[in-house]
């Protein structure tokens, strides 16, 4: 802002500047930034003529960037203004140096700027703990583990015994909890092609995000909504590999490759259809435990807004699972091919955009996977890895949740490596995820607001400007992603509601669809992209 400067030279300033034109630099004003408030360093210095001002941090000129640069005003013996910073993180923390200099004289000063702590994460099961610790750790998780352990198996003994409903409310299929690599829990059967549901282990704790295992630090309520030991066995169907023609490569999943293929007598109606196959080859034991226990899940998991599951062939190599074929992929890449810089390419050539989603069709979006959710939170799913890139794009717009396991090949920048093989999706992750990896319901919900920031900017990356440990460090002070250029304030302000560090304060999934649905009723409908 420039404004100041433009004043009029008068009689009265001309006589200033003939009689006090001749004045070494001083730096009147170096403020200190604010912690966590400030983005800049404000200063005002004095001098004339004109000082020329350089900036220094730990003593090293700063080259001014998009991140780093100063605005200042020029008055008529004076420069006020402000070095900024554009998202500062704790590598922006340190001694900041003005020097302003004219031909009389130079003056410098020095502030330290302290934008943010450096970032506080929890280490993983993996982390090194210092020798002489180890011991105590051992007795003290062993004896917690006994203890635990002895009260599962009381637990259990009750439940059997009296045999009625559990008041505990273990419910809901979720196989997001496992021991270690050969978990051959006892409570785990697999018989002919029946697989049990109790799956539940009080070995040390490994999150399953879809077929990978994450340390965790013990959460409660995976033990909580654990599976419900009395519930009817789960039937998998199976599928024979002779009925399954594979057709062509559809990406590449963590575990293997996803193929489109035809399927023989899976439809009462039709006698072959198309379906997506998702392949894991030469499968460790562990692996596939994983992979029936997913397959448990998914057949537990039915919704409009959830992709279909049909069943898996496992009579020999690869194991498969089948699912329904969603004609237009993952939606981040749908989002990213029907934004603004979106180009159908002709040998090189851009020929046409392929039609911009607009505000209608986004809502349409957002307000399915909120109706996938709600399902999700109705069975007591905690799904921890709610994205664009794991949701699935059919016919008509038809959007719905389509993975529970983590794509990770092609996303990989969007999962943060922890520690070993530890990677989590940061990016999508509430403070509470992130610092104690506590995964909720109201964790989804934020992962949700951020699901309607990539929906609303055609599928950026959140934070896509900053390194993964500057993003730990934003999330965790507090600070969230900005209004996308093209939002209403009305969906940003349901964003900013996801966003509350609170996790009892975010909204819920239920009123986020009614305030979607009321958007929606309030918004003309666009001629349909999709035919
Ligand atoms: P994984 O969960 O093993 O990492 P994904 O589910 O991410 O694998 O699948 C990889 C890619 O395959 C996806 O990004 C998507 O483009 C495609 N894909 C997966 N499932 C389907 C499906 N049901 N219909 C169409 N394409 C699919």
């Amino acid at each position: 802002s420039q404004n100041h400067s433009c004043r009029s030279f008068t009689f009265f300033s001309l006589f200033f500047v003939l009689f006090v034109s001749q004045v070494p630099p001083t730096i009147i004003r170096l403020k200190e930034p604010e912690r966590r408030h400030d983005t800049c360093i404000e200063f005002t210095v004095r001098g004339s003529p004109h000082p020329v001002l350089r900036w220094f941090y730990q003593d090293k000129e700063i080259s001014h960037t998009e991140y780093v640069r100063p605005d200042m005003d020029i008055y008529l013996d004076y420069i006020e203004g402000c070095l900024t910073f554009k998202n500062p993180t704790h590598h922006n923390n340190g001694n900041y140096t003005l020097e302003a200099r004219n031909y009389l004289g130079i003056a410098t000063s020095t502030v330290y700027g302290h934008f943010l702590e450096k970032p506080f994460v929890i280490p993983t099961a993996e982390t090194h703990i210092p020798e002489e610790d180890t011991f105590g750790v051992s007795i003290a998780v062993g004896l917690a583990g006994f203890a635990l352990s002895l009260m599962l198996v009381v637990l259990f003994l009750l439940i059997n015994k009296y045999g009625g409903r559990s008041k505990f409310g273990m419910k809901g299929p979720v196989a997001v909890i496992s021991g270690e690599e050969d978990s051959a829990s006892p409570l785990h059967h697999v018989n002919h092609g029946i697989i049990s549901p109790c799956t539940l282990d009080a070995g040390p704790a490994a999150v399953v995000i879809g077929m990978t295992r994450i340390p965790v630090i013990e959460n409660p309520q995976y033990f909580r909504h654990g599976h419900n030991c009395n519930k009817p066995t789960t039937y998998v169907q199976h599928i024979k590999r002779r009925d399954i023609i594979l057709k062509r490569e559809l990406g590449e999943g963590a575990f293997g490759k996803v193929f489109l293929a035809e399927c023989y007598n899976l439809s009462p109606t039709k006698d072959k259809m198309l379906v997506a196959v998702k392949t894991l080859k030469d499968p460790t034991l562990a692996a596939r435990k994983d992979f029936q226990r997913e397959a448990e899940l998914l057949t537990n998991l039915q919704h409009e807004h959830i992709v279909k599951f049909y069943g898996v062939c496992v009579d020999g190599d690869p194991l498969i699972m089948v699912f329904e074929y969603m004609k237009h992929g993952d939606l981040n890449k749908f989002l990213r091919a029907h934004g603004p810089d979106a180009m159908i390419l002709v040998d090189g050539q851009p020929l046409q955009t392929s039609g911009e989603l607009g505000l209608s069709q986004m809502l349409h979006i957002a307000s399915q996977i909120a109706a996938g959710m709600i399902y999700l939170a109705s069975q007591h799913f905690v799904h921890r890895d709610l994205a664009t890139r794991n949701c699935l794009v059919g016919n008509g717009l038809l959007v719905k949740i389509g993975d529970f396991g983590m794509s990770r090949d092609i996303y990989s920048t969007d999962y943060y490596r922890v520690g070993g093989h530890t990677m989590l999706p940061i990016r999508w992750m509430p403070p509470e995820s992130i610092m104690y990896r506590k995964f909720t319901t109201e964790s989804d919900v934020w992962s949700f607001g951020v699901i309607l920031w990539e929906i609303f900017t055609y599928g950026k990356q959140p934070w896509f400007q900053l390194a993964n440990n500057e993003v730990i460090e934003c999330i965790t002070q507090g600070r969230v992603l900005e209004r996308p250029r093209l939002c209403p304030k009305e969906i940003y302000d349901i964003m900013l509601g996801c966003w509350q560090r609170e996790p009892q304060q975010r909204l819920n999934i239920k009123d986020i669809q009614k305030m979607l649905f009321t958007l929606m009723k309030a918004t003309p409908v666009y001629l349909d992209i999709l035919g």
